[in-house]
């Protein structure tokens, strides 16, 4: 049995769990850094296809207004550059492919002014919704009855116009609209700074990439913390003593502190044993956060072909699987990257069916947006993140009806010597790795004012 101690536990290597480290150190306090898995990163993970060429398996862009993230990445010495915009989007919609220039698809004026208009109404909605106390807002009771899909059905006439806001829910939450709260769509639109910010690419969360892969955010972060960091030790039991707490992790090693932060996905958090046992808000607040389904799926060619139709290699679509593709090629356009997401329904249904039948569907489905030659990739890879043990789907938890109203209130209160983190947690951009980021450090400063 290994024994370690320090003045702060820190459950969790992910961006949230290793920014609080570094406040902490900062601060003059120990840490140890107990993480599940033999890497660093969590939900961001870089997979090199070529020497110094990295794709994102994981969470990869950050946008404006990210400012801890863009803060981190400069401290870290990181390059970013922005996502291929260049040229001409694709929306593929009833089995026909449409081209257009900018943001707005050509769809026909009715859905556009449907879906602009509810767009416009969201947004003044989410700034209703206090990013500190979602229930708080003042229809928050009638916003958490009902679920977003409920809200689509009653407030948009037309099916495209229904669509896209389908499609929203998928891409940002990786989640079905019948899946979360009204309410939780209106907080994540506020935290995000609205329906274009968390849509956009440029301009929006999908903005900027790192050169060295997002994961190098967490590598560099965990580099001067050393041994602090201590890898394959997922946590099992926390026990809260008198004057210490204590973390027990898989292999039966005890580790001692006099705080403890929990930076794990609302879901692990609530698989660790509690002694004593949790108060049963923050108990059942776990049994309601479930995460989204997505997997990432890539398709590697010689060269970036399609941009020398005119083409930026984005795509918005109604096929299935693959309802949105990005050009994900590394910044000197060395070979071009497809970067296509089943997410929600379409990512259950595609984890179940096996990794051949995913490979085939995403080249089927960007032979119809790109062309025969999308048929012949030199490489296929996807990455499945329901199916991770220390994640279990991504991007982040969502907040199903009646769970931020009757136990939203539980979510970074601290119990005890036990602090909670993670970019769920967050207020500004949760979900987000900023999200992560702020989540981390607000928890520290918690901690530092204890000890
Ligand atoms: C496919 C995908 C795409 C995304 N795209 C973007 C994007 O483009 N931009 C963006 O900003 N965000 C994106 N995200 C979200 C972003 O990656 C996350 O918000 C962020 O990385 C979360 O960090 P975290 O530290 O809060 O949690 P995590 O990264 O989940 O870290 C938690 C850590 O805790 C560990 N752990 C869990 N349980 C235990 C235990 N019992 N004991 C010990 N350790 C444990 C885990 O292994 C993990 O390392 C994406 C995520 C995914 C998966």
């Amino acid at each position: 049995m290994k024994h370690g101690e320090a003045d702060v536990l820190i459950v969790g290597a992910g961006v949230a769990g290793l920014a609080a480290a570094h406040a902490l150190m900062q601060h003059g306090k120990e840490v140890i850094v107990l993480e599940a898995r033999e890497r660093v990163g969590g939900r961001l993970l870089r997979h090199a296809i070529a020497p110094d060429c990295w794709i994102d398996l994981g969470g990869q862009w950050l946008g404006p207004t990210q400012e801890r993230a863009y803060a981190l990445a400069q401290r870290l010495q990181l390059t970013l550059f922005p996502t291929y915009t260049e040229g001409e989007s694709l929306v593929y919609f009833g089995g026909q492919a449409r081209r257009y220039a900018g943001t707005i698809p050509k769809l026909g004026i009715l859905p556009l002014l449907d879906f602009g208009s509810a767009i416009a109404k969201l947004d003044k909605m989410a700034h209703q919704v206090p990013l500190d106390a979602p229930w708080k807002a003042p229809l928050a009771a009638c916003w958490d009855s009902m679920t977003f899909a409920s809200w689509i059905e009653q407030s948009l006439r037309t099916r495209v116009g229904r669509w896209g806001l389908k499609l929203f829910s998928e891409a940002v939450f990786a989640a079905e609209p019948f899946e979360f709260s009204l309410l939780h769509a209106l907080f994540y639109i506020h935290s995000g700074g609205g329906v274009e910010r968390l849509s956009n690419t440029r301009g929006g969360a999908q903005q900027d990439r790192f050169a060295e892969g997002a994961q190098s955010l967490a590598l560099r972060l965990a580099e001067p913390l050393g041994a602090r960091v201590q890898l394959n030790q997922p946590v099992r039991q926390i026990r809260q003593h008198r004057e210490s707490v204590s973390a027990t992790t898989q292999s039966g090693a005890i580790y001692t502190a006099r705080a403890v932060i929990v930076a794990v996905p609302p879901t692990l958090a609530g698989r660790i044993e509690y002694d004593p046992p949790l108060p049963p808000a923050r108990d059942q607040l776990t049994q309601r956060l479930p995460n989204g389904s997505v997997i990432k799926c890539f398709a590697v060619y010689d060269r970036p072909f399609w941009r020398d139709y005119g083409l930026n290699g984005f795509v918005t679509s109604d096929l299935e699987p693959l309802h949105l593709v990005f050009d994900n090629s590394p910044p000197d356009g060395s070979c071009g990257i497809l970067l296509g997401f089943m997410e929600g329904a379409s990512a259950r249904r595609m984890s179940a069916a096996g990794f051949e039948a995913r490979r085939a569907a995403t080249l089927q489905c960007l032979t119809r947006y790109f062309g025969e030659r999308a048929a012949q990739p030199e490489l296929y890879i996807d990455h499945d993140w329901s199916a991770e043990t220390w994640s279990r789907g991504c991007y982040g938890a969502h907040f199903p009806p009646g769970a931020w109203t009757q136990f939203g209130h539980a979510l970074r209160q601290p119990i005890g010597r036990i602090f909670w983190a993670g970019t769920e947690t967050a207020t500004r951009w949760m979900g987000y790795i900023n999200g992560a980021i702020e989540s981390g450090e607000r928890a520290a400063q918690e901690v530092i004012e204890i000890l």
